[in-house]
């Protein structure tokens, strides 16, 4: 089976493509996640003819707009770069998640150097050229930078994020969307949902309750910029406790008095901070292994991504 196809800086891939001539490699990314995702690798700088070795580039914003010019001197790189953006940006539509390498003009989310016409930093939130147009092009598609990847919780909202709306490319965009497939992904996904954002939860269940008000096309987008909305939140233990309170209830017959009380007892240590979530997530799978509930059993909640990424084991 091939793996879900995510973009991803080529200097992390440990290939000697830095304006340097040195890499970047993450070996989380190549050793953990190739082994689920296809990457796909771009670095633009090299793509767009730069070079390696090249001259360090920085941006410089003028009057007219951001440009990237080499740091010393004034040679300008915008027009290389602006071609290969939108030269490669089609080519990018199928991904479910890109990762990037921080603090690069080009291909930095967030935080990047700006500077003035005469090469001083006037400001620090810039973003790279061709990070900024990606996420401009496709505003659900997961975004990271590798560096964050570092933080647990970041880390295992960034995969579940991928996972999710890898579901959601290959079940429900574009040719097959249907009203089937969007109730489908939705109940797949409501007690990830409700984990995430009990709002966002609460107004897309009568969202989809009248599937008629609206063209299924324009109400789809609706649906999933909000659900990935959503997903970017991060799942307070508070959050997960009232999902897991709720997927409780589903599973009463499943469960003898014994294991009830172990699973309520865990679910309080988790909340306390004393166990990590895969312990009463693995009592909830337990009972539902045992006594199959039909409506758990597609939950993606109870398995929203492989366990040997043993992303649960941290938060
Ligand atoms: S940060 Fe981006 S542009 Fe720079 S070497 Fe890595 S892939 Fe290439």
């Amino acid at each position: 089976m091939s793996g879900i196809p995510v973009g991803i800086s080529t200097c992390l891939l440990g290939k000697e493509v830095r304006h340097d001539g040195g890499h970047k490699h993450s070996r989380y990314c190549t050793s953990v996640l190739a082994k689920h995702f296809d990457f796909r690798s771009v670095c633009p700088e090299l793509e767009a003819g730069l070079g390696v070795p090249r001259p360090a580039i920085h941006l410089r914003e003028y009057p007219e707009g951001m440009r990237l010019i080499e740091t010393r001197g004034t040679d300008d790189h915008t027009g290389a770069m602006q071609a290969f953006i939108d030269r490669i940006l089609p080519s990018l539509a199928d991904l479910r998640g890109y990762i990037l390498m921080a603090k690069s003009p080009s291909c930095g989310m967030e935080r990047i150097k700006v500077h003035n016409p005469e090469g001083q930093v006037v400001r620090r939130d810039g973003q790279g050229l061709f990070a900024e147009a990606l996420m401009r092009a496709y505003p659900l598609m997961p975004v990271e930078e590798e560096g964050r990847l570092n933080d647990d919780g970041l880390r295992e909202n960034f995969i579940e994020r991928v996972f999710a709306y890898d579901d959601w490319m290959q079940n429900v965009a574009g040719d097959r969307l249907s009203a089937g497939a969007l109730i489908g992904f939705h109940t797949r996904h409501k007690f990830q949902l409700l984990a995430h954002s009990e709002k966002i939860y609460r107004q897309l269940g009568p969202l989809l309750g009248d599937l008629k008000s609206e063209p299924l096309a324009d109400l789809a987008n609706r649906y999933i910029h909000a659900f990935m909305e959503a997903m970017s939140q991060r799942v307070s233990r508070g959050s997960h406790m009232n999902a897991m309170q709720h997927l409780m209830g589903y599973l009463r017959d499943a469960m003898g008095e014994e294991d009830r009380k172990v699973l309520i007892e865990q679910m309080d240590a988790y909340r306390r901070g004393e166990v990590p979530l895969v312990v009463p997530m693995t009592l909830l799978r337990m009972a539902q292994r045992r006594e199959p509930v039909d409506y758990l059993s597609v939950q993606r909640y109870l398995t929203p991504y492989p366990d040997e990424l043993g992303l649960r084991n941290n938060v």
